[in-house]
């Protein structure tokens, strides 16, 4: 069943030759707040001590994107070079495993996500088929030192960006809705929303009545997010946008052989594709980290305010459309 979000139809943001002289003024605006919101925080990360990555496109191995109740996958793309099968990158959360594990304690890269989700999800506004994470991870961190560290990173963005882009801001009619979050934000457990909004209709619903950032914990999902087997409660976290929704996703991670296997089989993921992973942790190579990613058109399409998130992509990335650029 098609969720409500997935029905209301938008306006499909047009390729740049199609624009209007207003629609380029608002598309150039939008660009600065994405070069701003890309500086600002790839400062925070460096300045925090984290290691610049470069991304990769085609691996063996990327995330299973499963089971996850948000994920709408159409297709996989999977190709052979030299004679081995790659697939694109759905998201780089195992390479940020094995190099936080190894030569990378603390590490970002701004990763492209390809998850060529299903044409219906063109309307809801959220979605696009190639996205940028800004993708981090540390060793021996904790979920409160993740919380932090995203908490500071965004008031110091919100709180530069309203003083430094006046003019763009009020080009898009965002400077006085966008109001400067304040930290902590507020901690929800999933299962307390659940209770009040129903299984289906929690994100949505806390999107809604929030109008600060909040987090939400306790959602399962892949097998790298880490489950306490005794209670069943997983120590990861997602950020909420008000009105926008989720724009982050983090966790504590695994790295216990036993526990990875199990959950690997019990996802009834194909044990071969993680190969590499579960050498790790078997061989005790693997290391305790925690992390998250921020989906940068999510994020700076709240700062902008716009309709559907591929408003902040210079080529646009709607499901279901192909353009030639
Ligand atoms: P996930 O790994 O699915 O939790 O994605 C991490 C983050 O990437 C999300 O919190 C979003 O900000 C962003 N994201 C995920 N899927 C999409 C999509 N289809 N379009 C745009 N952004 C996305
Ligand atoms: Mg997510």
């Amino acid at each position: 069943m098609k969720s409500k979000q997935e029905t209301i139809q938008i306006e499909i943001p047009k390729p740049l030759d199609q624009l209007s002289p207003s629609e380029i003024e608002r598309k150039a605006c939008i660009g600065k707040i994405m070069t701003y919101t890309l500086k600002s925080l790839t400062s925070t990360f460096v300045d925090q001590g984290f290691q610049w990555l470069l991304p990769v496109a085609l691996s063996q191995c990327t995330d299973p994107l499963w089971p996850d109740p948000g994920a709408s996958i159409d297709k996989r793309i999977e190709v052979d070079i030299y004679g081995k099968p790659v697939r694109t990158t759905a998201s780089m959360i195992i390479h940020k495993l094995v190099a936080a594990s190894t030569a990378y304690p603390k590490l970002f890269i701004l990763s492209p996500n390809i998850r060529i989700e299903k044409a219906e999800r063109a309307g809801t506004g959220k979605h696009i088929y190639e996205f940028t994470q800004l993708d981090f991870e540390a060793r021996d961190a904790t979920s409160k030192d993740i919380i932090t560290l995203v908490e500071d990173a965004i008031c110091t963005l919100i709180k530069d960006l309203k003083l430094d882009m006046k003019g763009e801001l009020t080009t898009l009619c965002r400077c006085d809705t966008l109001k400067a979050p304040k930290a902590p934000f507020k901690i929800y457990d999933r299962v307390e929303l659940e209770a009040k909004y129903g299984a289906d209709g929690w994100e949505a619903g806390i999107a809604k009545e929030t109008t600060q950032p909040v987090w939400v914990t306790n959602i399962p999902r892949e097998f790298y997010d880490y489950e306490d087997f005794k209670t069943g409660k997983w120590d990861n976290y997602d950020l909420f946008l008000p009105q926008y929704g989720e724009v982050l996703s983090g966790a504590k991670r695994e790295w216990e052989y036993a526990k990875i296997s199990k959950k690997i089989e019990r996802d009834q993921i194909k044990k071969e594709n993680y190969a590499l992973v579960l050498k790790m942790a078997k061989e005790g190579r693997l290391k305790p980290t925690a992390g998250g990613g921020i989906g940068m058109e999510r994020l700076v399409g709240w700062i902008a305010g716009v309709k559907h998130v591929a408003e902040t992509q210079p080529f646009p990335r709607v499901p279901g459309t192909v353009n030639e650029l």
